[in-house]
């Protein structure tokens, strides 16, 4: 059986989840899907991940769900032998690539890190692999078991539209760390993160300051937007890493993806060129991002992003 380590909020599942379902599916063809989340899940998650997979476990125990990669390891162990599954399929976010590795050795099974492209020909899995933040990536095949940690926006959200049919197993783990959690200190809430906007707004060293961001902010809050950057400007020291979109950040496959004062160089395309439609606005009517995208707006973005603010807060008001 493949497994799929899922996760997802009050609303449902996340995007990366209903990325691995997509891929899960996929790769299983007509064999059952199986899939696990830890702790206890709210309504709409709980028929959500039953619409998802065949059959579903519901990991419980003290200290449980833990963002503790050893606690993390320890109850996807617990999965794995309740599914008697030999293919892990998890997201490659912070606490899945610290995880899988453990799982990995503790197993002794193949593992294939930040996976994009994966295939299954028979006892033949292979995927594009990503390394070095991005830097290089390798096609590599193993045979399963395996556990594979998957790139966000490699493939398109599953859609769900099955009612919830997953038979439920409850699992009591023990999980135990020399890591002790204490108390809650708080949560630094943001936008809408790039890996799950539905809406992503970039901007390019076009925008010529760090100060000019604000005005992108401002759009991006008007359209429930995340924000994104180019390597420039994250290099330039303008914006953080996490929001770096491309070969050396992160894939993005949004509905909507507006690339505001973005070349388009072939390292940004690659991580942006799955969104469903893409808006450029860019004052070269011959810059790739331009030629890449379904709707350019020629003009200087100083012009063309305010106006815009003014007609969203038209419509808002
Ligand atoms: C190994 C490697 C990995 C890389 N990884 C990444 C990556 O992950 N992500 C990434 O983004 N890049 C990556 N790069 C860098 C990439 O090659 C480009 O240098 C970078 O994407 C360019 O960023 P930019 O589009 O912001 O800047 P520029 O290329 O300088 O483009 C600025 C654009 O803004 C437009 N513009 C300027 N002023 C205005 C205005 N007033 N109004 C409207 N338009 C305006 C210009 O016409 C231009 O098209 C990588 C490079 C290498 C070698």
């Amino acid at each position: 059986m493949i497994l799929l380590a899922l996760d997802g909020t009050g609303a449902g599942l996340s995007r990366a989840s209903l990325e691995l379902v997509s891929l899960g599916r996929q790769l299983a063809g007509d064999s059952p899907l199986g899939g696990f989340l830890i702790g206890d899940p709210v309504q709409p998650l709980l028929d959500q991940a039953r619409c998802a997979v065949d059959q579903l476990w519901l990991l419980r125990g003290e200290g449980l769900p833990s963002t503790d990669p050893q606690r993390a390891a320890q109850a996807a162990e617990a999965a794995l032998q309740a599914a008697e599954a030999q293919l892990l399929l998890l997201p490659a976010g912070r606490l899945g690539r610290s995880y899988s590795p453990r799982l990995a050795v503790q197993r002794g099974w193949a593992l294939l890190e930040d996976a994009a492209e994966l295939q299954l020909d028979g006892q033949q899995l292979s995927a594009t692999c990503y390394a070095y933040l991005g830097r290089i990536w390798q096609r590599r095949s193993t045979h399963p078991p395996a556990v594979v940690s998957v790139k966000a926006g490699s493939v398109s959200p599953a859609e769900l539209v099955s009612v919830p049919a997953a038979e439920v197993r409850v699992l009591e783990v023990a999980t135990s760390s020399p890591l002790e959690e204490r108390d809650f200190v708080g949560q630094k809430l943001s936008r809408v993160p790039l890996s799950e906007a539905e809406v992503v707004v970039t901007g390019g060293r076009g925008l010529g300051s760090q100060e000019a961001f604000a005005m992108l902010e401002e759009l991006a809050d008007l359209l429930g937007a995340g924000v994104g950057a180019t390597r420039a400007v994250v290099d330039a020291g303008w914006r953080p890493y996490a929001e770096q979109v491309g070969q050396t950040g992160q894939t993005v496959q949004p509905k909507v993806y507006l690339a505001i004062g973005v070349s388009g160089a072939v390292q940004h395309l690659s991580g942006m060129n799955k969104s469903g439609y893409i808006v450029a606005v860019n004052k070269d009517p011959e810059a790739p991002m331009v030629k890449s995208s379904d709707l350019a707006v020629i003009g200087d973005l100083h012009k063309v992003v305010p106006a815009l603010i003014q007609a969203l807060r038209g419509r808002r008001d």
